[in-house]
């Protein structure tokens, strides 16, 4: 995984706000504050508020950013339409998150991960930012790893996202019970793969999405049909 070459990745579906999502060399601070703004929406729809703000400001530079009043982006935030389900809140962490990037960053969000650095210290510098909680600083520093090669000292402490899919495949291919909680997810698949826990994430999530939905799985076209326990049952 780590010797593939990078590839853009799709984070909106809009070529434009994925180009600015992907620039981590001129616009890394575009990919942190994407992540702050992700909570309690879909992703699709936290992911593209960078790029709305950009068109409305007209650029997206740490300098424009850091400019703005809390009022000014509480304005782009919710004029014409809504960009957030919580406007208020999102809004001052949005510029609580520029502000923390100008001051402790120098205005190069890039120094998150520079330096390969541990990945306890990644999700911890994540962490810092205002409404940002374990699973978001964990799927931050996942998809740095992971998806732009970012290189980290180590990956023990990048976790799984256990959302609904990747619980309900887990559980069903046996590797924890299908009530598991979401701690127990976590915790199981630091034990299965105690290295890099988080690389579970993305294979157990598109088995879900794809083929293991919550009605009529499709066991059939599912890859891990000869190992599934649950497979048999299907049938
Ligand atoms: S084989 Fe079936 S039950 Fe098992 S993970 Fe795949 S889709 Fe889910």
């Amino acid at each position: 995984m780590f010797r593939a070459p990078k590839q853009s990745i799709e984070f909106t579906g809009v070529p434009d706000a994925d180009a600015l999502l992907n620039d981590l060399t001129a616009h890394p601070h575009a990919f942190v504050l994407a992540c702050v703004m992700d909570r309690q929406i879909k992703a699709e729809k936290a992911w593209i508020i960078p790029y709305r703000i950009s068109e409305k400001v007209g650029g997206f530079s740490m300098d424009a950013l850091t400019a703005l009043r809390e009022s000014d982006v509480e304005l782009l935030m919710s004029q014409p339409e809504p960009l957030h389900r919580f406007v208020k809140k999102m809004s001052n962490y949005f510029r609580s998150a520029v502000q923390r990037i100008a001051e402790e960053y120098g205005g190069d969000a890039a120094r998150i991960w520079a330096d390969k650095p541990a990945s306890a210290e990644v999700v911890y510098r994540f962490l810092r930012f205002d409404g940002v909680g374990p699973k978001i600083a964990s799927m931050a520093a996942n998809i740095l790893a992971r998806d732009f090669k970012i290189a980290f000292a180590e990956h023990s402490c990048i976790d799984i996202s256990a959302d609904t899919h990747v619980r309900r495949v887990l559980g069903r291919l046996g590797l924890c019970s299908t009530d598991a909680t979401v701690e127990q997810v976590i915790y199981k698949a630091k034990a299965l793969h105690p290295t890099f826990p988080g690389i579970l994430d993305f294979p157990s999530w598109e088995i879900g999405r794809t083929w293991c939905k919550a009605r009529a799985p499709e066991c059939d076209k599912c890859y891990m049909r000869l190992l599934c326990p649950t497979a048999s049952l299907n049938k």
